[in-house]
């Protein structure tokens, strides 16, 4: 089967050096598989993103030397633009009977009775399930807009990762039921994600470790809706020496300043031996990584870069 993958960022600023590492090695799995890699832009939230972003972050992926074969700034690989698919999955949700609205405020949800996984998010209570259909309709009168939760199954979901190895979690009690559609209307990530990929043709999901915990419930809601899960394999985020991971507020390492400071050649040999396929920084260029790319090279956790 031919491998399909996908470069997905959200342009709400400069791509840092942890979005390159991710970008890179997006494309090497691509094309040292001869697949296809797919450009898409992840706009949902359409108040922090622009297509200014959208457009600069194709520049960037360029000077870098790394190509794709569909997408970009078209409509049908926005997703801002793609919110009629959504709705058909949000429907296939409400007709198994597996969406219901939360009226829940923010503070209600972060209530301290409600454990908190490891990246922080916390698990849903499943307060919401509970009201009764008097109490929805009190909250609907008193004009409160519902976000819709998913309910998730008491189930486990184990998954091979192609970089990290094994991953699993209990929906119901690692994970809890999840936002798919906002307050305002707007669907959330994680059910945008899985429908884009499916009927995208992605079967290779490649992208940072801090997604690994969504993989399991992305997993899961393609087999509800009826698809085949794609394989996944979450790469190391960058962290500065403090320990404390690289986001797009370190402005020294966008890559507005990244141009500046490098050749592209210099800053693809810097991401290469970050991801184990070089061993010591040397200039090389994407095309010239295809041969020594491997999964089984490329670090298992987090890696910590000497600069900031
Ligand atoms: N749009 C997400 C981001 O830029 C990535 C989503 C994904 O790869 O699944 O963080
Ligand atoms: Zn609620």
């Amino acid at each position: 089967m031919e491998v399909r993958g996908r470069f997905a960022p959200s342009p709400s600023g400069r791509m840092h050096l942890g979005n390159l590492l991710a970008a890179l090695l997006a494309w090497l799995d691509v094309r040292s598989n001869r697949g296809k890699l797919v450009l898409r832009i992840e706009d949902l939230d359409t108040q922090r993103t622009s297509p200014k972003f959208a457009a600069q972050l194709m520049d960037d992926l360029r000077w870098l030397g790394l190509d794709w074969d569909e997408g970009g700034l078209e409509p049908d690989y926005m997703q801002s633009k793609r919110t009629a698919y959504y709705e058909e999955a949000f429907h296939v949700l409400e007709e198994k009977g597996l969406v219901y609205p939360c009226y829940c405020t923010r503070s209600q949800r972060m209530a301290a009775s409600a454990p908190h996984r490891d990246d922080g998010a916390v698990v849903y209570s499943g307060r919401c399930f509970r009201l009764t259909a008097a109490e929805r309709e009190a909250l609907e009168r008193s004009g409160r807009r519902p976000a819709w939760r998913v309910r998730c199954p008491d189930l486990k979901i184990a998954l091979e990762d192609g970089n990290c190895g094994t991953y699993a979690e209990n929906l119901a009690q690692d994970c809890g039921d999840f936002i798919v559609r906002r307050s305002d209307g707007v669907f959330a990530y994680q059910l945008a994600v899985v429908v884009d990929d499916a009927l995208m043709g992605v079967n290779h999901v490649v992208r940072g470790r801090d997604l690994l915990c969504s993989a399991p419930r992305q997993a899961w809601l393609h087999r509800i809706l009826g698809y085949e899960p794609p394989e996944f394999f979450h790469t190391p985020l960058l962290l500065a020496p403090d320990g404390r991971r690289l986001a797009k507020r370190d402005r020294d390492l966008d890559m507005g300043a990244l141009r500046d400071r490098y050749r592209p050649e210099e800053l693809v040999g810097l991401l290469a031996w970050y991801a184990g396929l070089l061993d010591e920084p040397q200039n090389a260029r994407p095309d010239e990584l295809i041969p020594r790319f491997t999964w089984a090279k490329v670090p298992k956790n987090d890696v910590v870069v000497g600069f900031s």
